[in-house]
C-alpha cells in the first residue's frame, strides 16, 4: 500500500486486516478503532468511524467471512448465526476509557484555570503517560498510514470544548496561552506566552547593577553569606522595573535585556533601550502609564518611553551599537600642568586597542578588541582633578581608557600624561540612538 495510490486499486481486504488486528487485541472503542482511520473521510469523527467499521466487520461476522477478533467487541449486535456472545463490563485496552471521564474533568480543569488568563488564542498539548504511550505507538504501528495518535485527538477534543465556553480561538504558531493536558500527573498545566515592555532607563544612582544579582552561594534564599537577603546588591534596576509589572500581570518573575550596560558604580544620565520580559503573566492588558509612573517614583531608576514589544525585538535591542557619551571625574597621582593636557586635544577618532580588562579577565576570554573614541574634551577641576567629556564605540572600556590598566589598553589617557590615575568617577550621559 502507498500513499500514492488511486481508488480503485487497494482491495478491501487491507482495511479488514488493520481492524481486525485491533479488535484481536481485546476490546477497543469507537473512537480508537476509527482513530486508526482518521485521515480517512473529512467532516466526521474517529467514533463515528469506529462505528463504521465495526458494524462492516459485524455484519461480514454474520456473513460468515472468517475475521480474527475477540467477539468480547460485539456485545451489542444480534447476530444470525453467531451465539452466547458473553457480556460483561469492557475498558478499551487503547484508550482506557479516559475519554469517558478522565479527559472531560481536565477539560473542566483546563477551563477553570484558563479563566485566570487575559488572553486571545491559545493551543492545547497532551502529555501522555507511559502505557497510554506504548498503546499510542502500538495503533500507530498498526495503521501508519491511515491514524493519527491519541494526543490529537485530546487535544481537539479539550480545545473545541474550550473554544467554545471561553469564546477564544486555537493559535498554532504563537499561542498566548499553552494549555498542557499532563496525564502523567493527571492535571492541567498552564503556560502563558512572556510579555514583552521596550522602554528606555536611566540611572540615577551608584551601587545597583542594571540586573539582579542573585547570591552566589544560596542563590537566592539567604544565607549567612549574603546576610539573609539573597541577593548581593540592595536593588537593580531590573527590580525597581519589575515590581509593578509583576504586580500587574500576575507574572512570576522577569528577565531584563538591556542595550548593553553601566558598571555597577556607573550611573547612567541618559535612557538607555532595554525590553524586560515578564514570565508567565495572568494579565496582558496593562496601563503602561500608570507603570511608568510607578517607577518613577523610585531614587534609583526612572523610565520613559514604554510600548510593548514583541520577543523578535530583544536581539535588536541587545545588539544596538549606539555611540556613547561619558563624563568621568578623575583624580590622577600627580600634579597636572596645561601643556601636557594639550596633549589631550589630538584624540579625535582614533583608535584604542583594548586587551580584555584585568577586572573582568576570570569571567571572560583574553583577547584584544579595537574601539574609537571620537572625541576627548577636558576642563581641569583642581590640581589633581580632571573632567573629561569622552564620546566613543559602544562597547568601549572607558575606564580602562583613562587609566590604562597596566598597559593592557592602548593609547589611555593616563599614558598620554604620563601621569597615573587614582580615582574615576563616571557618568553616561549620552547615548546616540
Ligand atoms: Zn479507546
Ligand atoms: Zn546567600
Amino acid at each position: 500500500m502507498t500513499t500514492e495510490s488511486v481508488s480503485g486499486e487497494e482491495n478491501i481486504a487491507g482495511i479488514v486486516k488493520i481492524a481486525s488486528k485491533i479488535l484481536s487485541i481485546g476490546y477497543v472503542c469507537n473512537r480508537c478503532l476509527g482513530r486508526a482511520f482518521a485521515k480517512l473521510l473529512h467532516g466526521i469523527t474517529n467514533e463515528e468511524r469506529g462505528k463504521i467499521i465495526r458494524d462492516f466487520i459485524a455484519l461480514s461476522l454474520d456473513f460468515g467471512v472468517n475475521i480474527n477478533v475477540k467477539m468480547e467487541n460485539f456485545q451489542e449486535y444480534n447476530f444470525r448465526k453467531i451465539e452466547n456472545v458473553e457480556q460483561g463490563k469492557r475498558v478499551c485496552q487503547f484508550c482506557e476509557d479516559i475519554f469517558t471521564y478522565i479527559v472531560p474533568k481536565l477539560g473542566e480543569e483546563a477551563f477553570r484555570k484558563a479563566k485566570a488568563y487575559e488572553f486571545e488564542n491559545f493551543l492545547v498539548g497532551t502529555v501522555l503517560n507511559k502505557k497510554l504511550y506504548e498503546n499510542d505507538e502500538m495503533l500507530l504501528k498498526i495503521s501508519p498510514e491511515y491514524s493519527e495518535s491519541i494526543k490529537d485527538e485530546i487535544n481537539r477534543e479539550i480545545g473545541k470544548s474550550l473554544c467554545e465556553k471561553l469564546d477564544k480561538i486555537v493559535e498554532h504558531k504563537d499561542p498566548q496561552l499553552l494549555i498542557l493536558v499532563n496525564l502523567k500527573k493527571l492535571r492541567i498545566e498552564l503556560k502563558s506566552k512572556s510579555l514583552y515592555i521596550y522602554g528606555g532607563y536611566r540611572k540615577l544612582v551608584r551601587g545597583i547593577p542594571q540586573t539582579t544579582w542573585y547570591c552566589r552561594r544560596c542563590r537566592g534564599k539567604g544565607c549567612k553569606f549574603c546576610n539573609w537577603k539573597g541577593k548581593m546588591y540592595r536593588s537593580s534596576i531590573q527590580q525597581v522595573i519589575e515590581k509593578p509589572l509583576i504586580k500587574m500581570t500576575g507574572g512570576k518573575r522577569s528577565r531584563f535585556h538591556g542595550s548593553g550596560r553601566e558598571d555597577v558604580d556607573v550611573r547612567c544620565l541618559d535612557y538607555r533601550p532595554f525590553i524586560i520580559e515578564i514570565i508567565d503573566p495572568k494579565k496582558r492588558n496593562i496601563d503602561l502609564e500608570k507603570v511608568k509612573n510607578e517607577i518613577n517614583r523610585s531614587k534609583y531608576v526612572q523610565v520613559d518611553d514604554l510600548k510593548l514589544a514583541t520577543k523578535d525585538e530583544v536581539i535588536k535591542v541587545k545588539e544596538a551599537k549606539n555611540d556613547k557619551v561619558y563624563r568621568a571625574i578623575v583624580t590622577f597621582s600627580k600634579i597636572l600642568n596645561n601643556m601636557e593636557l594639550e596633549k589631550l586635544s589630538t584624540l579625535k577618532n582614533v583608535k584604542v586597542s583594548q586587551k580584555t580588562p584585568t577586572r573582568v579577565l576570570h569571567r571572560r576570554t583574553d583577547l584584544v578588541r579595537e574601539r574609537v573614541v571620537k572625541n576627548v574634551e577636558y576642563r581641569l577641576l583642581g590640581k589633581k582633578r580632571l573632567e573629561l567629556i569622552i564620546e566613543c564605540d559602544a562597547g568601549t572600556y572607558v575606564k580602562e581608557f583613562i587609566h590604562g590598566d597596566s598597559g593592557r589598553t592602548k593609547p589611555s589617557i593616563a599614558e598620554i600624561l604620563q601621569n597615573p590615575v587614582r580615582k574615576i568617577v563616571l557618568d553616561v550621559i549620552g547615548i546616540r540612538k
